[in-house]
C-alpha cells in the first residue's frame, strides 16, 4: 500500500490544516482529536510518512521508533494523566478490521476519566 500524501494528518503536518497542538518535536506531533470520545482524547503521530503501526515498525529508524514511543509518556505527563496521576489508555487502529480511518499512523490517548471496557 502506498502512503497517501493527501490524508488529513499529512495536511496538518504540512501546516495546510490547523490543529489544536499539545506537543511537537522533530519526530512527532500531538494534537487534540476533533471528535473526542472521552474527556481527554489526543492523538500522537510521527512526522514521517507511515501508514500504520506495521509500516512504521518495518520502515522507521530506531530513533523514530524510540522517539514515538517516548512521546506517549511525555504527552501523558503534559496532560497530567500519567500513571502517577490516574492513568490513560493508548490505542492504534490498524487497517480495515482495526477500523483505521486516517491512513497516517496515529496513537489515540484517552484519559481524564475512567475509560471503561477495553473494547469501546
Ligand atoms: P482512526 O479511526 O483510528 O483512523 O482515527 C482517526 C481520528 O482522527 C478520529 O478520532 C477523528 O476524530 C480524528 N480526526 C479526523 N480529522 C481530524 C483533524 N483534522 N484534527 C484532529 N483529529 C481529527
Amino acid at each position: 500500500m502506498k502512503y497517501d500524501k493527501n490524508n488529513i494528518f499529512a495536511k496538518i503536518l504540512r501546516g495546510e490544516i490547523s490543529c489544536n497542538k499539545v506537543y511537537e518535536n522533530d519526530y512527532v506531533l500531538s494534537f487534540y482529536d476533533t471528535n473526542p470520545q472521552k474527556k481527554l482524547h489526543v492523538l500522537v503521530i510521527p512526522k514521517g510518512e507511515y501508514i500504520d503501526l506495521d509500516h512504521f515498525n518495518t520502515e522507521a529508524s530506531e530513533k523514530e521508533i524510540i522517539e514515538f514511543s517516548k512521546s506517549i509518556t511525555h504527552v501523558s505527563k503534559l496532560l497530567k494523566i500519567s500513571n502517577s496521576e490516574k492513568g490513560y489508555r493508548v490505542l492504534s487502529n490498524t487497517g480495515q478490521n482495526g477500523g483505521q480511518e486516517v491512513p497516517h499512523l496515529h496513537f489515540h490517548i484517552f484519559g481524564g476519566e475512567p475509560i471503561g471496557k477495553m473494547i469501546i
